[in-house]
């Protein structure tokens, strides 16, 4: 029901499925009266195929800036072509920090190995491997920086412990893999340590990410609420998804400060798009949280009631339908009728889920920089280099270095290979000389650019260079392995 009292929500329809099963949704908005005005956009792939690469025109940006409430249908990313995902698009520039995806059984409604299962995965939105900063260096090397911030991780990991609290939950597992990645991940695990002492009542545990997820696909009603860093995030949650009868179930919110988004978790499934056979149960889900952010429960409560009532009757889409214990398969416009048709009734057994408790809207603390002690060690300096005798370039690189550094070592994809590398260690043609200040001298920031200068001159191909830094007497750079 929309009328122009009612708060603007932006609506994107996007591409493949999405048209289908936000028109599903709408219908079911709708008829439970749904109090909101529609604004529609047009983003995705038309755009970029007119030439955006970015997939979302001015129009679309001030509506949303205008409104702060988005209801988003997934969206095609063309591969390659230089197109950038529109949807981390939006998630970065507008700050919309938390992830939050539901995942959880629906018992009876649909068998399920693990009926318990109900977690919350709350994964960080903007930084990590997603802040798509990649380079080709060399003829044989790529790299894709992770990116991971003091007050990005802060905020999520305190948005995590809040949600857990807010909704009275019981355990926060934090995954990273700290043990390989000591500086980023070890960073996101010991500030959920930090921020955790302050959440006492509530159980706390960091696992490795590679364990993690095998545990989650083996016992998903062990976890509680999960917080993780962005790349992570996202594959655990199609796992958790796929783990709790399908991937067309879930629904996700995307917070910000100035913007929330609600969508399905899952693409635009091309392979289905069309057939009218998509569920529309996530992007539903997606709406539901949405009303909940608009304080409009009773409505969401509503449509949730009618849309387990559904699920309860057995009348299941494809990616749900079993013989043994549905009644009967249907698409997703039959799905949608069903759902309004029973919209006056609950089912008869209810199941708590995460999705039945409407929370207040989480605060987090505004970012307090500390001051720290920044001292300058030295410099890596990645050359690229289509030699492969590791000797040979060190002698070179001896030769260029000049005072006040000294070479410390050279590595090949992080394995140290001057001096004394192993014979036995591929070595591809890019390289990194790490070199420090003698007798552990801070040397002058203005000595890199001539050290550099020296290296060219000097016939070496200078492709990056990263400063070497340690913080309040702490090292803030990784050791090559072997050094
Ligand atoms: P996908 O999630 O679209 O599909 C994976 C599989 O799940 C397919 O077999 C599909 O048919 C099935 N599936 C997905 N949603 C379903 C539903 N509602 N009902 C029934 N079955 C469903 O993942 P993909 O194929 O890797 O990606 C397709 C496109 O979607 C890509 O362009 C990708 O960039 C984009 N994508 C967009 C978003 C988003 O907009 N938030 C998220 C993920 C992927």
């Amino acid at each position: 029901m929309s009328t122009s009292n009612y708060p603007e929500v932006v609506i994107a329809k996007g591409d493949g499925i999405g048209p289908e099963i936000t028109d599903a949704t709408l219908r079911i908005l709708d008829a439970a009266g749904a109090r909101y005005t529609p604004t529609f956009i047009d983003i995705g792939e038309k755009v970029y195929l007119a030439g955006n690469t970015s997939g979302i025109p001015q129009e679309a940006w001030d509506a949303l800036i205008r409104a702060g409430v988005f209801l988003k249908a997934p969206i095609t990313t063309p591969q390659g072509g230089g197109y950038k995902s529109l949807n981390v698009t939006i998630r970065t520039t507008m700050g919309l920090y938390a992830n939050i995806r539901p995942c959880f059984t629906l018992k009876p409604y649909i068998p399920s190995p693990f009926p318990d299962m109900d977690m919350v995965i709350v994964r960080e939105n903007e930084e990590d491997l997603y802040a798509g900063i990649e380079h080709r260096q060399s003829s044989d090397a790529f790299q894709c920086i992770k990116l991971i911030t003091i007050p990005g991780t802060q905020r999520i990991v305190r948005y995590a412990f809040e949600y857990a609290r807010q909704n009275k939950r019981k355990k926060v597992t934090c995954m990273v893999k700290d043990n390989i990645m000591k500086i980023t991940d070890g960073l996101f695990a010991s500030i959920f340590r930090e921020i955790g002492a302050e959440y006492p009542e509530l159980e706390q545990e960091v696992m490795i990410i590679d364990i993690g997820s095998a545990r989650l696909a083996r016992y998903p009603d062990r976890f509680d609420v999960i917080v993780t860093l962005n790349l992570y995030g996202d594959i655990i949650s199609d796992i958790a998804a796929e783990v709790s009868g399908s991937v067309g179930l879930c629904g996700s919110s995307n917070i910000g400060t100035d913007l929330a988004m609600f969508e399905a978790i899952h693409g635009s499934a091309p392979d289905i798009a069309g057939k009218g056979i998509a569920n529309p149960s996530g992007m539903l889900n997606g709406a539901m949280m949405m009303l909940e952010h608009l304080g409009q429960h009773d409505v969401a409560e509503r449509i949730r009631w009618a849309w387990l009532k559904t699920l309860e009757d057995g009348l299941h889409t494809a990616d749900i339908f079993k013989a043994e214990s549905s009644v009967k398969k249907v698409g997703t416009a039959e799905f949608a009728d069903s759902i309004i048709e029973r919209l006056a009734f609950a089912p008869l057994h209810s199941t708590a889920s995460s999705q039945s408790k409407p929370s207040k809207p989480i605060e987090t603390p505004p970012y307090v920089r500390k001051n720290v002690k920044k001292e300058l060690l030295g410099v890596d300096i990645f050359l690229e280099w289509p030699g492969d005798n590791p000797a040979e370039l060190g002698a070179l690189v001896e030769a260029a270095v000049i005072h006040p550094f000294m070479l410390k070592m050279i590595t090949n994809r992080g394995v140290k290979v001057y001096p004394n590398g192993f014979e036995q260690t591929f070595c591809t043609d890019h390289w990194r000389c790490r070199l420090l200040g003698v007798d552990g001298q801070s040397p002058q920031r203005n000595s890199i650019p001539e050290l550099i200068q020296h290296f060219l001159e000097s016939g070496l191909e200078v492709i990056k260079t990263e400063n070497l830094y340690q913080f309040d007497g702490v090292r803030g750079y990784s050791l090559g392995q072997g050094e």
